[in-house]
């Protein structure tokens, strides 16, 4: 396994593809730093023998100690261990803890390149091509990201029926020693600081669209992939450091006809295989957010539970019925993911057949758990957020710059009329509406509730195979009987 610092010096070798508000610049741009140290956080926590059960695993194929984000599950107690090493790094670093993209790509097409293998009798090689760049993301313990999200034009037509076809990545040609793809992926979380891109297809796809059911990885730089970055930092601190400071960055990702060989191709053509990679990466996702939005749920209870003491009406029945709301939600949260985990099987719900034993043998968590958990507490993230502005009352909206607390011909005024506590030091009252000030009130906390309201899936999605996967009609029985009605 890799040092975090080892990690920086592999990505800080990559060739500038990357393109910041109008310039072109390296993985050594200072903009990214609050973004690695989260990312460094999975190394850093790796090596510590307290978190090494949590998260570290022994790999399948090698037998080796890797790091758990490269890892394949290969039971419940993986599938455990995703949830509670995701929800406790998150606490660490105040947020999304960025690695769970590549483990969740990565079991996603595990899992479907051995099905697609299987269906073609033999006549593609996406599983073996598929390890043999698993054992090396393991053993060199890289970082990957996952590109799903394509451009998708018009959202009421099918990929092969846009206007532009190049709205969703897919294949322009074939080769005797690859493909050749083209398109842009959106919104990609952390792909600027990926050693490699795994990419799969958005959505169910019909043989029309066999162009668009193409899955494949390339390292973060390769020739023809181009970086639009947003960069999701909070505002920089002077005087007043936070604790962890902590960053993101997604990327309109560009295919600009990009030769990928064909051992790094895991699906090419095979449309209803592009459909599952999809619907199982997402699914894989709402597993992870099981972790962490009952972190990102445990901090918020931190911090509307300080504004509540600094507001001194940290035992109002309408506060404390506030914390009781969220940590509803957080732990229903997790107790959804622990049934998904629990539940785990090699087992898939594959549409228009059902569910049924599907890929290797690697443990795939439980659909409707991980999307009921996913929703309710994806839907739950305004909400929150209007949570934390009642308790807080209008302070961290126009809290005094850092340099006023400093400036000696008003640094006492800005202490005096900012100071509501007598519990707590006034020092510490400014930092905690400063720290609420970046999560509630800034670009990055905008951003934030956005991912965390669309990330994996918009609600919709999660509600389609909710009441796509649920036996439905059995509840229906069980009425007629009760109510005495007939068989129709
Ligand atoms: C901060 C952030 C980070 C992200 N990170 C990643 C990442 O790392 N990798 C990745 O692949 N993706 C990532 N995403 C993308 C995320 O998965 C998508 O935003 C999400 O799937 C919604 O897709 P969209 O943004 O295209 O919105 P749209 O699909 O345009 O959704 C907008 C609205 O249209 C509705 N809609 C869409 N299609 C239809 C239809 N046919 N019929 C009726 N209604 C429809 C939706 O339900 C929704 O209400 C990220 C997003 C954000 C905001």
């Amino acid at each position: 396994m890799r040092t975090k610092e080892q990690w920086l010096e592999g990505i800080r070798k990559m060739k500038r593809n990357l393109y910041i508000a109008g310039e072109k610049v390296g993985r050594d741009d200072e903009r990214l730093i609050p973004t690695t140290n989260v990312m460094g956080t999975t190394f850093e926590y790796a090596s510590k023998p307290e978190y090494e059960d949590l998260v570290t695993a022994t790999s399948h194929l090698t037998g080796e100690k890797i790091n758990r984000f490269c890892h394949i599950h290969q039971n419940t107690d993986d599938l455990h261990k995703k949830q509670d090493m995701t929800r406790m790094l998150c606490q660490v670093v105040g947020g999304c803890i960025q690695r769970c993209m590549g483990i969740d790509a990565s079991n996603a097409i595990y899992t479907v390149s051995y099905e697609a293998d299987k269906e073609n009798n033999g006549a593609t090689a996406y599983h073996e091509n598929f390890k043999r760049w698993l054992e090396r993301f393991q053993s060199e313990d890289l970082v990957g990201c996952c590109a799903q999200t394509d451009v998708k034009g018009d959202r009421m037509k099918r990929p092969s029926e846009q206007p532009d076809p190049d709205s969703y990545v897919h294949v322009v040609e074939r080769k005797s020693d690859g493909i050749v793809v083209r398109g842009c992926k959106l919104h990609i979380s952390e792909s600027a600081v990926a050693d490699e891109i795994l990419v799969v297809p958005t959505r169910a796809l019909r043989e029309a669209d066999k162009d668009y059911a193409v899955s494949f990885a390339v390292p973060g730089d390769w020739d023809g992939v181009k970086q639009l970055l947003t960069i999701h930092n909070y505002r920089d601190r002077e005087y007043f450091p936070k604790g962890f400071s902590a960053g993101s960055c997604d990327s309109y990702v560009v295919f600009d006809d990009v030769f990928v060989p064909w051992e790094r191709v895991f699906l090419c053509g095979e449309y209803k295989h592009g459909g599952i990679v999809a619907l199982l990466f997402a699914l894989f996702h709402r597993h992870s957010y099981s972790g962490c939005k009952p972190a990102l749920g445990d901090i918020l209870l931190g911090t509307c539970a300080l504004a509540a003491d600094a507001n001194g009406i940290a035992k109002a029945k309408h506060v404390t019925d506030k914390f009781a709301e969220i940590i509803t939600v957080s732990e229903l949260g997790y107790a959804a993911g622990f049934t998904a985990s629990e539940l785990g099987k090699p087992e898939l719900y594959v549409p228009g057949v059902g569910v049924k034993p599907y890929g290797p043998g690697n443990y795939i968590p439980n659909s409707i758990f991980c999307n009921v958990g996913r929703c309710l507490t994806g839907e739950a993230v305004y909400h929150e957020m209007e949570i934390l502005a009642d308790i807080s009352g209008g302070m961290p909206a126009t809290f005094p710059y850092e340099g006023e607390f400093v400036n000696p011909e008003v640094k006492e005024f800005a202490k005096k009329y900012t100071t509501r506590s007598s519990t707590m030091s006034p020092e510490n009252q400014a930092q905690l509406w400063r720290h609420i000030g970046d999560v509630a009130c800034s670009a990055k906390g905008g951003i934030s509730c956005f991912g965390a309201l669309h990330g994996g899936g918009s609600p919709r999605m999660e509600k389609i195979a909710i009441t796509s996967q649920y036996d439905i009609d059995s509840r229906r029985e069980i009425v007629r009987k009760i109510a005495g009605m007939n068989k129709e």
